[in-house]
């Protein structure tokens, strides 16, 4: 049974804008995170993942709410204690590229932030990155190439390196596989598990992506404008109740042509942030939409065993 590493308890982000008004990002979002498995949360752009993660990794403050993580309430650390928590914490972004320096060399791509730590000296650098470029499965001689030199799936893999370095116990994924061809996608995918399986590392993976998310995630959250709507174990994903992840499920495109009869796609736009509807948030879109729905707006509520749903019909 796996220990407990993190808790988000009821996180809320609101960002200010004109007109005395507010974006609400994230609503009263409660997550458990176990050691050594994979918590993937899902949605679609805006949802408000990314402002979450931001707020897990102490980018920027929350508006009410804690991060529970070794006793300690992260949001509030600051100065040197912030600095030092960045290393049990670790993030690989969608576009390695953007984070890269394209004028350093892999070699000290990899190895900043154990120099930023004191960690290694100068002349140990290459020695490291070679095991580190090892570990993610690239050749040790690629410490002397600049990231333009290197495709795609091979910067992804160096993000990753990076974010090894510093041996954190959870590393956030942020569409970290997105921009990638899928044949890649499923190649960084193993090698996240297998790191995984041998490291004991837990992952939170941002994805709009359910089928992947639910190809090697233990727990997934589903969200839909700033508010968590179903919790479920990545093995009970086919049990989802709500009709949003039921609609995400029904959108998955397979290679079986018989299985992609059934395909359906979400219609309907997604409400403004900034002017959300009374009740459901997913009303609008929602085909089992009744009175109650447009008023009162649904709790997550335990249905069966460790699976919550946020809706007047379940
Ligand atoms: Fe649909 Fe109503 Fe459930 Fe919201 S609460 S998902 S509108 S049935």
């Amino acid at each position: 049974m796996s220990e407990t590493i993190m808790q988000v308890k009821h996180i809320t982000k609101k960002f200010p804008v004109s007109g005395n008004k507010f974006l609400m990002a994230c609503d009263d979002i409660n997550l458990t995170i176990k050691s050594g498995q994979t918590v993937g949360i899902v949605g679609e752009s805006g949802c408000g993942k990314s402002t979450l993660v931001k707020t897990i990794l102490n980018m920027h403050a929350p508006t009410s709410g804690e991060v529970i993580f070794h006793e300690k309430d992260i949001t509030k650390l600051k100065g040197e204690a912030k600095r030092q928590n960045c290393r049990n914490i670790q993030m690989v972004f969608q576009d390695p590229t953007a984070a890269f320096d394209p004028k350093m060399k892999i070699a000290d791509i990899i190895c900043e932030p154990l120099l930023n730590f004191n960690l290694i000296k100068k002349s140990q650098i290459k020695q490291k990155a070679r095991e580190l470029l090892e570990l993610v499965e690239l050749p040790a001689d690629l410490v002397d190439r600049y990231p333009n030199n290197m495709s795609g799936g091979q910067r992804q893999r160096v993000a990753i390196a990076r974010a090894l370095a510093l041996e954190p116990e959870i590393i956030v994924c942020d569409e970290a596989t997105s921009a990638l061809d899928v044949s890649v996608q499923a190649k960084i995918i193993e090698l996240l598990v297998r790191l995984q399986r041998e490291k004991n590392i837990t992952y939170i993976f941002i994805c709009h992506d359910l089928a992947l998310v639910s190809l090697f995630s233990h727990r997934i959250a589903v969200m839909y404008l700033g508010n968590i709507v179903e919790k479920i174990d990545g093995d009970k994903l086919q049990q989802a109740q709500h009709p949003y992840t039921q609609a995400l499920l029904r959108s998955i495109f397979y290679v079986d042509e018989e299985k992609n009869k059934n395909i359906e796609t979400l219609t309907g736009e997604i409400p403004s942030p900034l002017d959300l509807p009374i009740g459901c948030p997913f009303q609008n879109r929602c085909k089992y939409c009744k009175d109650i729905c447009k008023q009162t707006k649904p709790q997550l509520e335990e249905v069966s065993s460790n699976h919550f749903v946020a809706c007047h019909l379940v």
